[in-house]
C-alpha cells in the first residue's frame, strides 16, 4: 500500500467519475440479476459496459484476479469467481466492481437479492447496508479510522451478526488499495485522523453466523467457515473541507432498476 495522501480537486473529480461508472455498471448489472442467469454472463456484460464507457475493468489482472467482477453468492463473503453457477431464487449475491480511468480507480459493491429471498436474508442485507450508511453519515471533524469501524461493528454485532476481521476497507486513488486500511471493527478515538481530501472505500462484510472465514482452493474465494450467508456493501467517499463525508458512489441508479423489477428490499 502507498502511504496516506490526500487528493487534489482534480483527482477527486477523476475518482468521482470512476465510481460513478462503477455505480452505472452495477445499475446495468442490476437489470440482469435474476434466477436462471449464469454469473460469467454478468461478468462479460460488465466488462463490455466498462470498456464501452472508456475505462478498463479495474479488477482484471489486479494482483492476478482473472475477472471484471467479484461475484460472491450466499456463503461467499468476497472475491468469488464468476463462472457456470446459475443464480437461483432466494440467493443473495454480492457484486463488487472496479474501474480504471484517468489513472485512478473506482471500487464499489452491492449485495443483490435474487428474486424473493428469506426474511433473515433481507435482515442481513438491511443491516449491512445500514451499518455502512450510518458510518458515512456520522463522519465529522475529529473522527479517526477507529470511529468508522466501531460504528459499523456496534451496529451489526448488537443485532447478532458477525463482522469479518481479515478483510478491510482502504484508501482509494492511483492504487486500488492505498493506506489507510479501514477495518469494519475498532475502538472509538483510535487510529489515523480522518482529514479533508482523503478518499476511502468503506466496505462492511457482515455474517449471519460466526465471523470466521477461509479461502477456497482457487486462492481467491472467501467463504464463511460455518457456511452461513454473508453480505457486503462498499462505497467510496471523500472527506470535504467541513469534515463530513460525501459519497462518490451512489446507489440511486441501482435501486431505481431494482424497484422497476420489484427486486428492491426496503
Ligand atoms: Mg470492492
Ligand atoms: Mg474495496
Amino acid at each position: 500500500m502507498r502511504s496516506v495522501y490526500t487528493k487534489t480537486v482534480q483527482e477527486i473529480g477523476f475518482l468521482r467519475e470512476n465510481n460513478q461508472l462503477v455505480a452505472d455498471t452495477l445499475a446495468y448489472i442490476a437489470t440482469l440479476v435474476e434466477p436462471g442467469v449464469r454469473t460469467d454472463m454478468l461478468d462479460a456484460k460488465a466488462e463490455e459496459y466498462i470498456r464501452d464507457h472508456g475505462a478498463l475493468p479495474g479488477f482484471k489482472g489486479y494482483d492476478g484476479f482473472p475477472f471484471t467482477l467479484c461475484i460472491s453468492v450466499n456463503d461467499v463473503v468476497v472475491h468469488g469467481f464468476p463462472g457456470d453457477y446459475v443464480l437461483k431464487e432466494g440467493d443473495i449475491v454480492s457484486i463488487d466492481c472496479g474501474t480504471l480511468m484517468h489513472g485512478f480507480y473506482g471500487d464499489s459493491a452491492y449485495t443483490f437479492a435474487v428474486g424473493e429471498i428469506s426474511q433473515e436474508n433481507k435482515a442481513l442485507l438491511r443491516t449491512t447496508r445500514e451499518s455502512l450508511d450510518l458510518a458515512i453519515q456520522k463522519i465529522e471533524t475529529g473522527w479517526r479510522i477507529g470511529d468508522i469501524g466501531a460504528t459499523i461493528q456496534d451496529y451489526a454485532e448488537s443485532r447478532g451478526y458477525g463482522i469479518v476481521r481479515e478483510m478491510v476497507g482502504h484508501g482509494l486513488g492511483r492504487d486500488m488499495h492505498e493506506e489507510p486500511e479501514v477495518p469494519n471493527y475498532g475502538r472509538r478515538g483510535h487510529g489515523k485522523l480522518i482529514i479533508p481530501n482523503l478518499v476511502l472505500c468503506i466496505e462492511p462484510m457482515v455474517t449471519m453466523g460466526r465471523r470466521n472465514i477461509f479461502v477456497d482452493r482457487d486462492g481467491w474465494t472467501v467463504r464463511t467457515v460455518d457456511r452461513k450467508n454473508a453480505a457486503h456493501f462498499e462505497k467510496a467517499i471523500f472527506i470535504r473541507q467541513d469534515g463530513r463525508a460525501e459519497e462518490l458512489t451512489s446507489y440511486v441508479g441501482i435501486e431505481a432498476k431494482l424497484k422497476e423489477k420489484g427486486f428492491w428490499i426496503s
